[in-house]
């Protein structure tokens, strides 16, 4: 079916509990990603039959090649260390190799409990597996590294959330299931040997060009993930993303974006905005996301001080003043996110006063952070939106207007550049809201599917993108979400 192989698997007994998914009733295969199955070369002659693409995707029967194992780690949730987290409700399949040699792991999420499920049933609901599916594929689209899914498969069982609810199985395809959370396992365990394997093989697998062999390679590693950190975080903070639930054990040593549980897109601008309910303090609201980054860096550097020295003060001092570079080097890239966002194209002298006054203007002003940008961007060749936003953001639009005028490349270049990175439409959250209710209710996916299409364009006005660009109408200020279990 798929081309299995299993490196992970072969790391070691102490890496993860080998353990088969738990059968379901009665799988339906609900949703599928075609693109992405073709890019991992899943068997042609197989496509078109999603019986058996649904008996394969919920676990009930094994392809050929794989070998399930459910992944150990632990984890700071809101800055607690909790030592036992691991795959609760997940099987890693194996691993498989796109069309491009690269390798990514093939997991089922919701397919049956396994050691580390503590007190929870090891399965997954219907309306949390369509919205990873929806708001990982936007992110894609978007432009933003990610996991992806390949499958959303019904199960014909209940599982009992705040009430019985449809379940069903998601099959998560990403660059590795390697976490911040990973090292932390086997550093606060004190086992040293396991550490160094995982180490290498993380830096083999992410991070070739570092060499397992390289003396210096525990600061290249730390420096490494702090960059992917970095461009990860800035992307997050260009389309206006909300993770909600930035613990260790949910930070990609490979930094894509993974755990779609409380996840949310911000509407009004503010550094502040917390929609998951469980974050009572904002530990991850919006403007906090760049500097828990650093946290979770920090307790990375933490798994690997034995490592890069065998005498503690220096290795501690190493790490530590790689560390100190994170905050310039990440409002580096943020501005020059920004600057493109806005169009500014090579040097402007005043380019950080105008990001930083818009934002305090959007801030005070309660603008929508998406349609903002998108209108600034449609505001170059629509000469009454210009007009309409000098009135809204005052002299801050005219000096804006004035740089993107003088730019020696001409004010269509900058049109161009604030049109690939501002989205003309993102997964809004009341859309996203209500058509997971639309698939809970008919048991069918024709709502998500139509979301879909247009989320895969951000950057593209189709036809129906007008149906998904409203604002909601409180500006999403009561908005919750919960963690999607
Ligand atoms: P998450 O909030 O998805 O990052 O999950 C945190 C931990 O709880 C992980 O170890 C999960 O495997 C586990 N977990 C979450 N939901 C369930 C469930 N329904 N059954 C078993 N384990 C779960
Ligand atoms: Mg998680």
């Amino acid at each position: 079916m798929l081309n299995f192989s299993n490196t992970y698997a072969q790391l070691g007994d102490e890496f993860y509990q080998r353990v088969r998914p738990t059968p379901v009733a009665k799988p339906e295969l609900l949703m599928f990603n075609r693109e992405l199955a073709e890019s991992l070369g899943l068997n042609e002659a197989l496509q078109d039959h999603s019986d058996l693409i649904a008996s394969y995707f919920s676990g009930n029967e094994l392809p050929e090649g794989c070998d399930p194992i459910a992944l150990a780690y632990s984890g700071h949730q809101f800055g607690h260390m909790n030592p036992q987290l691991g795959d609760g409700r997940a099987h890693l399949l194996g691993e498989v190799l796109d069309n491009d040699g690269k390798r990514f792991d093939i997991q089922l999420k919701g397919s049956g409990p396994t050691r580390y499920s503590r007190q929870g049933d090891g399965r997954c609901a219907l309306g949390p597996a369509i919205r990873e599916f929806l708001m990982s594929e936007a992110m894609h689209a978007l432009g933003v590294p990610t996991s992806r899914c390949l499958a959303v498969v019904a199960t014909g069982e209940s599982v009992y959330r705040d009430r019985s609810r449809p379940g069903a199985i998601v099959t998560r395809v990403a660059a590795s299931h390697i976490r911040v959370g990973t090292f932390q396992y086997f550093a606060i365990r004190g086992q040293q040997e396991s550490l160094t394997k995982l180490l290498d093989y993380t830096i083999n697998r992410h991070f070739p060009e570092i060499g397992v062999d390289a003396e210096d390679k525990v600061l290249r590693f730390l420096e490494a993930v702090m960059a992917r950190q970095i461009t990860l975080i800035v992307e997050w903070m260009r389309v206006g993303f909300i993770h909600g639930v930035m613990n260790t054990d949910n930070t990609l040593i490979c930094g894509d974006t993974i755990d779609y549980g409380p996840c949310a897109m911000m509407g009004t601008y503010h550094p502040g905005t917390v929609y998951s309910s469980i974050d009572e303090h904002g530990r991850y609201a919006f403007g906090n996301q760049p500097s828990i980054a650093l946290w979770n860096i920090t307790r990375l550097a933490e798994c690997l001080v034995s490592l890069i020295d065998n005498d503690e003060k220096t290795a501690v001092d190493l790490a530590q003043s790689l560390l100190q570079e994170y905050n310039v080097r990440f409002e580096t890239a943020y501005f020059d996110m920004f600057a493109k966002k806005l169009g500014l194209i090579g040097s402007v002298p005043n380019s950080h006063e105008l990001i930083v006054d818009l934002l305090a203007k959007m801030k005070d002003k309660q603008l929508d952070y998406t349609h903002t940008f998108a209108r600034l961007t449609q505001s170059l060749h629509d000469n009454i939106l210009a007009e309409e936003m000098k009135t809204e953001l005052g002299s801050w639009y005219e000096s804006w207007r004035a740089c993107i005028d003088n730019c020696e490349e001409g004010s269509d270049c900058a049109e161009k550049q604030m049109a690939s990175n501002n989205p003309v439409v993102i997964p809004r959250n009341h859309h996203i809201e209500a058509v997971l209710l639309a698939c809970e209710e008919t048991g069918r996916t024709e709502a998500a599917d139509e979301l879909l299409k247009v989320l895969r364009s951000p950057y593209k006005t189709l036809t129906e993108t007008l149906n998904y660009q409203d604002l909601p109408e409180d500006g999403d200020r009561y908005y919750r979400t919960f963690c999607g279990t």
